[in-house]
């Protein structure tokens, strides 16, 4: 492969403390060199950056690829495909398929699944209880040596105490986390949004706050007895945040993620019954909309992740009270959490370090999610001024279920880069060949 050249852009990179315009040098499938290239006689691509932000390639750290057991929702091939199109060139798959991702086996099959059909890497989540049944943990010898990267019974809660401390215990030899569904079913059974003013006036059934909080509660509470390294998933409400605040100033080892729809969407969005605002966590107030925000800004919340939760026409157009939970979100991540940016309510520089160091550094990988000269050469390059609009039939994804479509949003991603090769490109980006000094040909 002829090196690559990303010209001109901005380069930001949180893990080094770099935002300057400069160009990315990529050989061998690897970061190469971040300066100024100097032309001489060996031919290079280059992709010209000029105006386009440079960041490291996203990290994300909970989706759902659905693959295998309900194909008809997701793949690996058409949800690597999203990813890539939205700027992610990790992503962690959730074992909540059909087998779930309980043995080996399974992770031998997602992985393999990959190699074939992927455009990006991908993770898997191991379950932490066998079926996902919530009674008897899994072999997590025989997983993490599969290669899980974390424990979770995402989709429920585990329910159990003891069960989960256990879990806490044992999985600290592997190094693995527990990402954590926080969902205390005796309160929020039967529920389909927030619990509030407005369940009341749309007469839809409410989940509570406090369905997440006990959650939330419990679990800090046995990661401090135990030590375990517990992360709290889509975390939706400021009563979390202030549990989770609370649990860091203790030295409690626990990190959490808030998706971009909880950042940027309230319960409003179910006025109409739009099925595809159905989603767990509910979509919650503004108020708690703006205590995510703040608490990402302020490092309580680690990291920026989209559950993104595909699913098929059918299961979404149906009544509200049956239709399934969850939304499409890898395409439209950058686009949503950007207008935080726009607002001027996060810095951007922050922002991407919430899509690249802090997951990559929950983890514990020091090769994705930077620019450093070594590092795998996963870039995502993106016009932050970009205007487009939203339109599903457009996805990668099988997952159309959105409640964004026909929404304006402005910086859109032009270019993905994993493992040095383009696994995504905007129609206005061209690669082109031009003549550069190998060596010191870059500084
Ligand atoms: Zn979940």
């Amino acid at each position: 492969m002829k090196p690559l050249l990303v010209r001109g852009g901005r380069v930001i990179d949180a893990s080094q403390n770099i935002d300057r315009v400069g160009d990315l040098l990529i050989v061998d499938r690897r970061i190469a060199r971040l300066g100024t290239a100097a032309t001489g006689d060996e031919p290079w691509t280059v992709l010209n950056a000029r105006g386009m932000v440079v960041s490291p390639g996203f990290v994300d750290l909970h989706c759902h690829l659905r693959e295998p057991g309900f194909e008809d929702k997701e793949t690996i091939a058409s949800g690597t495909r999203a990813a890539a199109r939205g700027g992610f060139t990790t992503v962690c798959c959730m074992p909540n398929t059909k087998p779930p991702i309980d043995t080996q086996g399974v992770v031998q099959f997602v992985e393999k699944k990959t190699a074939a059909e992927g455009v990006v890497r991908v993770l898997p989540v191991g379950c932490i209880t066998t079926g996902r049944h919530g009674k008897e943990l899994v072999n997590i010898a025989e997983l993490a040596e599969a290669g899980v990267v974390a424990l979770s019974d995402d989709g429920d809660w585990v329910a159990d105490p003891h069960v989960m401390r256990q879990a806490l215990q044992e999985s600290q030899p592997f190094g693995l986390f527990l990402s954590d569904h926080c969902q205390d079913v005796s309160l929020s059974a039967g529920g389909v949004m927030n619990e509030g003013k407005l369940s009341l006036e749309l007469g839809l059934k409410g989940i509570p706050a406090a369905a997440e909080e006990v959650a939330v509660s419990r679990d800090i509470e046995l990661a401090q007895e135990t030590g375990g390294r517990l992360h709290i998933a889509h975390v939706s409400t400021a009563g979390s945040v202030e549990l989770i605040r609370r649990g860091k100033r203790e030295g409690v080892a626990v990190t959490a993620e808030v998706t971009p729809h909880h950042l940027t969407m309230t319960d409003e969005m179910v006025t109409g019954y739009d099925t595809n605002a159905k989603m767990y966590p509910p979509l919650r107030t503004a108020a708690d909309v703006e205590a995510l925000s703040k608490a990402l800004d302020e490092g309580v919340i680690d990291a920026i992740a989209t559950d993104h939760a595909p699913h098929t026409r059918a299961d979404k157009l149906c009544d509200f009270d049956v239709a399934a939970f969850g939304i499409s979100v890898l395409e439209t991540a950058l686009g949503s959490v950007l207008t935080l940016v726009h607002a001027g309510s996060l810095g951007l520089v922050t922002l991407l370090s919430k899509l690249t160091q802090e997951p990559a550094a929950i983890l514990g990988r020091g090769d994705i999610g930077t620019l450093k000269p070594g590092a795998c050469a996963d870039v995502t390059i993106f016009d932050p001024e970009a205007e487009w609009t939203v339109d599903p039939s457009l996805f990668a994804s099988k997952g159309k279920n959105t409640p964004l479509a026909g929404q304006h949003f402005k910086g859109k991603v032009m270019a993905t880069i994993c493992g040095g090769q383009v696994v995504h490109r905007d129609g206005a980006v061209r690669l082109e060949t031009a003549y550069h000094k190998t060596g010191a040909g870059i500084d």
